[in-house]
């Protein structure tokens, strides 16, 4: 069994885009640039947006942290959204969702400048990644098919099986592992909320992406021998033995199905680190798309 290291490529990553931000961004008058605008006090969504932000820093990029209070009005929202779209010398923004509850997450998506998304959750850019044309990739499942590349792990012709459908994970990827190109090429199941007998798909899987949310869910009988599966829940559970009182878990029964598996990634460690290294990875390009460098 490998244990897929996404905090160790994640950092190989890094310093292969720090090294081309020194490069390049020499002759340029200022070095990338990527905005996160953290709406709320939901404290996961704080530790996410800092992880993005401390990454500009450590890679040579500059970086802005917008943080508004839980009663930001949707239109005040999108007025950020706005400036950010005009600002010359922003390359790239996320606006870090979940939002509160009294603003449209879609009218907000559908605000921001397709050519700034390095989230890559507008439509014009996921339609773009379903045609398979150039684009920004949503960052998760970005991040998920650069480890599958990285680790050389075959795809083509596998029963791949998603399990969750969301606009950021289930749905993207499962468009991606079935494009023509490599990685890419393999057969996908999605399954879901209203998927009946999802052990039958589980257990015909040579690879799982597993997207749900629900602690602990996958389970040893679940799965075959030889599976490659890639965690992306991340769950918070009670731990009173630890100072913090909690400890986050993976969607998959990590100690149950990892002696089952050929690769599965780690939760925390796993496709984390990799979703940030996307949108760097985002970033870089949208700066290069500006100033027209190869
Ligand atoms: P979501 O919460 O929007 O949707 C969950 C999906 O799971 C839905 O499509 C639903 O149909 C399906 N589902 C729920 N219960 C099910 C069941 N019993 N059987 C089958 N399907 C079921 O999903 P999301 O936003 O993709 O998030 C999923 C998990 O991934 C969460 O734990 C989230 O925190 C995590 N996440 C991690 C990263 C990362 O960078 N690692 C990024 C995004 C999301």
């Amino acid at each position: 069994m490998t244990r897929i290291d996404g905090k160790a490529l994640s950092n190989t990553i890094k310093g292969e885009i720090a090294a081309e931000v020194k490069r390049i961004s020499m002759s340029q008058q200022r070095p990338p640039h990527l905005a996160a605008v953290l709406v709320g006090d939901d404290p996961a969504s704080a530790v996410y947006v800092r992880n993005k932000v401390t990454s500009c820093e450590k890679i040579g990029f500059e970086s802005t942290l917008i943080k508004k209070r839980e009663s930001t009005t949707e239109e005040e929202l999108l007025e950020i959204v706005r400036e950010l779209n005009e600002d010359k010398d922003v390359d790239g923004f996320i606006v870090q969702l979940p939002l509160p509850k009294h603003i449209n997450e879609h009218r907000i998506t559908l605000a921001i400048d397709p050519n700034k998304d390095v989230d890559g959750f507008h439509p014009t850019n996921f339609g773009k990644m379903a045609q398979g044309l150039p684009t920004f990739l949503p960052a998760t499942p970005f991040g998920i098919m650069t480890m599958l590349d990285r680790y050389n792990i075959e795809i083509q012709g596998k029963n791949c099986v998603v399990l969750g459908r969301s606009n950021i994970v289930g749905t993207p990827i499962s468009i991606l592992l079935s494009r023509k190109a490599k990685p890419g090429n393999a057969t996908v199941t999605l399954c879901h909320s209203r998927t009946k007998n999802l052990e039958e798909y589980t257990r015909k899987a040579d690879v799982i992406v597993i997207a749900l949310g629900i602690p602990n869910y996958l389970k040893a009988d679940m799965v075959k021998e030889g599976v490659v599966i890639i965690d992306v829940g991340i769950n918070r559970i009670e731990a009173p033995e630890r100072k913090s009182g909690y400890k986050l878990v993976g969607d998959a029964d990590f100690d149950e199905v990892a002696p089952k598996c050929s690769f599965i990634t780690p939760v925390p460690g796993g496709v984390g680190p990799m979703t940030v290294t996307s949108l760097l990875t985002n970033t870089l390009q949208s700066y290069k798309n500006t100033f027209k460098i190869q």
